[in-house]
Order: C-alpha cells, then structure tokens, then sequence
C-alpha cells in the first residue's frame, strides 16, 4: 500500500533520531534536550514545566519544559503523533494536564479552562480553524471578541484584520463555510486577534494551503509579532517555522529533545536530515 507523504516524513524523522546523532542528544542520555546555541534574555511570558498530558492509556505528553518570552516567536516542531497539538491544547486550556505546570506571566494557570485564559492575554487558533461555519466572517470576528466591551477598540482591531487580509474585508457577510481553506485560516487568526491577545498560540498554520498563501500567512505572523504579540508555533513545516522563530524546540514521541535559535536548528544535521530531506 502506497503511504502518504507524512507517514513518509514520520519515517525519515524517526531514522534520523535513530541515526549517529541520537547518541549526542542529551535527551537520548536522560539528561533533557540537546541545547544549541544561546536564547536573548527577554521576560517570561509562558513557561511549560514537566507537562504530562494522556488520552485514557495513551500518553501524549512525558514531562514537556518549554518557554515563550515576551515579543519571541517561538516554534514547536516535530513529526507527526509527537505531541505538538497536546502542548498547545493543555495550554491553553482546551485538555486538563495529567502534571506539570503552566504559567503565564508567572501566574500558575494550569488546568484553568480557556474562557478564563482568554481574558488573562492567550488566544488559540486551533489546528482544523475552529472557527464557525455556519456563522458569516463578521460574526466569527465579534465572537473573537465577545469578552471586551471596548466597542471603538473592536472596531479598531477588526480594521487591523481586514487590512492584513483584504479578502475577509470583501466576504465579511459571507457564511464561513464557503470561504476557500487559505480565507478560513486568514479568519482564524483574524478572530484570534479580535481578543486582544499577548500570545497567540497557533496551530499548523500551513495545512492545506497553497504555498502562496502559506507565504501570506507566515509574512502576517511576522507583522503580528512585530506589534508585540508573542507566538507559539506548531507547524509542520519545520523550514518555515524555524525560519520565522526566535527560538525552537524539536517534539519527539511526547518529549523534547532538542531547543536552541531558529536559525541554529535549522542549520542542525538533526534537524536538515528529518525535516529537509538531507
Ligand atoms: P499532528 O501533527 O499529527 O497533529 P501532533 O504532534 O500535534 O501531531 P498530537 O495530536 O498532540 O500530535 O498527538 C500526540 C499523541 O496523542 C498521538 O499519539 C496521538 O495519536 C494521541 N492523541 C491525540 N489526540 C488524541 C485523542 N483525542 N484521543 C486519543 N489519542 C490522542
């Protein structure tokens, strides 16, 4: 039976840990990730400590320590079953942990629910959109928005929108689910944004797009950031991610096992091996 091109990638990523370098990780010695480089001192926005997540016998998560600071884009990425979706869902809010802990700003939030999180700064934009489809592009934009009560604040950020993503300006009465993949993912974000967040967590942005408006949606990630909001990224597409990141760290079967500056993983052997064919 033929396989698809992610259980081929998944494959490639698993020898590639296989292979020499699995010897010089760290992780594969049971002292933490392999640490490149050096991460700029900036506050601390999130910070994942020991998270374990498990659906019924299956666990997902086995002890994951990351952190975002404040302004970083940070990328989590990793093949496919490794745990990426989980971190993002346990943070923010949408799966209880099993352990750890979760703090934003220093303030413990571990297993508090997502309607809480929204108004403490975090939006999720979930893999799959998790937008409304049979609600139109104005109205997935004012529930981005339902905990403010800042109407000309609203009104603001749903211009911001409509100016990174003119497409959503001319479809605002549309019903989302005539929207194309790329114009549901421009939403997405949008709606994330509609709630004023300080870190956006996002999930696999690419998926499923065209790589002209991949290149859209990472060239507004950058802006976005650039406005001060901090990112977690999960995306596939490691070239990509690393390459919009300040900072990464590799996810492998719930653990991770590798960190350091986009750039210096994307230069890895590890990394180049699994992720880019080499
Ligand atoms: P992908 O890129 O395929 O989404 P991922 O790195 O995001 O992969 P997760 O979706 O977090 O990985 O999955 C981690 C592990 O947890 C996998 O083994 C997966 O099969 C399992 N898993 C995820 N969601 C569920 C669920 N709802 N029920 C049972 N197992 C799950």
């Amino acid at each position: 039976m033929p396989r698809s091109g992610a259980e081929a990638r998944n494959e490639l990523f698993r020898a590639a840990w296989r292979g020499p370098h699995v010897a010089v990780t760290a992780a594969a010695v049971g002292s933490g990730p392999k640490t490149l480089g050096t991460r700029e001192a900036r506050d601390k926005l999130l910070e994942v400590e020991g998270l374990r997540v498990a659906y019924g016998a299956i666990l997902a998560l086995r002890g994951v320590t990351l952190s975002v600071g404040k302004g970083e884009v940070v990328a989590l990425i990793g093949a496919n079953g490794a745990g990426k979706s989980s971190t993002l869902r346990a943070v923010s809010g949408m799966l209880r942990p099993a352990a750890g802990q979760i703090r934003l700003e220093g303030e413990n939030i571990t297993g508090l629910k997502s309607n809480l999180l929204v108004p403490k700064g975090m939006a999720h934009a979930p893999e799959g959109r998790g937008i409304f489809l049979n609600l139109t592009v104005q109205e997935n934009l004012e529930l981005g928005a339902y905990l403010r009560r800042d109407a000309a604040g609203i009104e603001k950020d749903a211009e911001y929108c409509f100016k990174l993503f003119p497409q959503l300006r001319e479809r605002r009465k549309q019903v989302c689910a005539t929207l194309s993949g790329g114009e549901q993912q421009m939403l997405a974000i949008s709606r994330a944004l509609m709630s004023h967040p300080k870190l956006l967590l996002m999930d696999e942005p690419s998926l499923g797009l065209a790589p002209q408006l991949v290149e859209t949606i990472f060239r507004t990630l950058r802006e976005v950031n650039q406005r001060g909001v901090s990112i977690l990224l999960v995306e596939q597409n490691a070239h990509l991610a690393l390459s919009l990141a300040h900072y990464g760290y590799v996810l492998e079967t719930g653990e991770v096992v590798m960190a350091g500056p986009g750039r210096e993983l994307l230069a890895s052997p590890e990394v180049r091996r699994a992720y880019l064919g080499e």
